[in-house]
């Protein structure tokens, strides 16, 4: 259920509101527009009719979402969520460009590729300290050690930081280093998992299952902003198809439908998605060119011996002139990329 309320409306009026929703044991989600208040009602709203709302002062109308799926729907909003992250404005004309290697592998290494990266210009640097692998003898992640290189980026370096969390173990310590926090597609549906970043502050990076519809993504996405968070941003990185000449067959489709469906952003991960690293750029610009919101790329500085995910990363050389090209596509679909410095 949907209550809008008038931009106008007093704290009184708002709070009237909400305490009748409440005290129906449902919970309620205020969403400030730029027109209008919007209140999302969760929970067992059966109980509630419309007629209890549009008696109260400042309430314009009253709506049950039909969507399976109610806070992450144009229903609930129909503005774009933006992002606020250290002044960088996701989900607005500012493409989001993150980018590192898959795995951090030393201090030296995350150091040497975020480099490279912030002479670009690049602010957001993503690395896996926890890495969830197919295989329980591949590379598992360098986990607390990891995480302490990534606080060492942060704080000597001044990049933004995007790191995934596998579990809930040490998620206070990760949420304290990760500026953005990574769900990864293997963890998509675990709802636990997704209640509890849900009751985090940190921005939720959200990648789409292996197996997942576009609909599943945004339940799970629902999940999150159910607990209050409504800071998510999607990720689309290929879907499994019978495809075998590629790692995945990245679901461009996915832009669009969920830009009409949804207001949350949604960037694009070229790199899982066609897994083969000189595919990467041109799957990138067909991410921006269908209107996705960015990009996260694997940028390895030795791919050749990277821990995981080599084949796929381009090296700081290839990433560059990838950026270059996004630069002139950018104005093209009405969006702009800001680096911290010129490249
Ligand atoms: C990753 O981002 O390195 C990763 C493991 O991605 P995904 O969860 O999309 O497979
Ligand atoms: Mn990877």
């Amino acid at each position: 259920m949907l209550v809008v309320m008038d931009l106008s409306a007093s704290q009184k009026e708002v709070d009237s509101v909400i305490n009748k929703i409440e005290n129906n044991n449902c919970k309620s989600h205020i969403i400030y527009g730029n027109q209008k208040i919007a209140i999302g009602v969760t929970g067992q709203t059966q109980k509630l009719s419309e007629d209890d709302f549009l008696t109260m002062d400042a309430v314009i109308d009253v709506m049950r979402v039909s969507k399976k799926y109610k806070l992450v729907s144009r229903e609930m909003k129909d503005e774009d969520t933006v992002i606020d992250v250290k002044g960088n404005l996701i989900g607005s004309d500012e493409l989001l460009i993150i980018a590192g290697p898959c795995s951090v592998e030393s201090r030296q290494q995350v150091f040497d590729i975020a480099g490279e990266l912030k002479e670009m210009g690049i602010k957001f640097f993503r690395a896996g300290a926890y890495k969830p692998r197919t295989s329980p003898y591949a590379f598992q992640g360098l986990k607390e050690k990891g995480l302490e290189y990534l606080a060492d980026v942060k704080k000597e370096l001044g990049m933004i930081i995007v790191t995934e969390a596998k579990d809930s173990n040490n998620l206070e310590q990760l949420a304290e280093v990760s500026d953005i926090i990574q769900i990864g597609a293997r963890n998509m549906q675990n709802f636990s998992l997704l209640e509890e970043v849900g009751r985090l502050k940190n921005p939720i990076l959200l990648k789409r299952g292996l197996a997942a519809s576009i609909e599943d993504l945004l339940m799970s996405a629902e999940y999150i902003l159910s607990e209050g968070n409504y800071n998510v941003i999607l990720c689309e990185r290929g879907i499994r198809t019978f495809e075998t000449m590629t790692r995945n067959t990245l679901d461009l489709n996915a832009i669009p439908v969920v830009k009409q469906q949804s207001h949350l952003p949604i960037i694009v991960d070229p790199s899982h998605g066609i897994g083969i690293w000189d595919k990467v750029p041109p799957m990138a610009m067909a991410g921006i060119a269908c209107g996705a919101d960015g990009i996260v790329v694997e940028v390895h500085n030795k791919p050749d011996q990277a821990l995981s995910d080599g084949a796929q990363s381009l090296t700081p050389k290839h990433f560059k002139e990838l950026l270059q090209k996004i630069q002139e596509l950018a104005p093209v679909v009405n969006k702009k990329v800001t680096l911290e410095c010129a490249v």
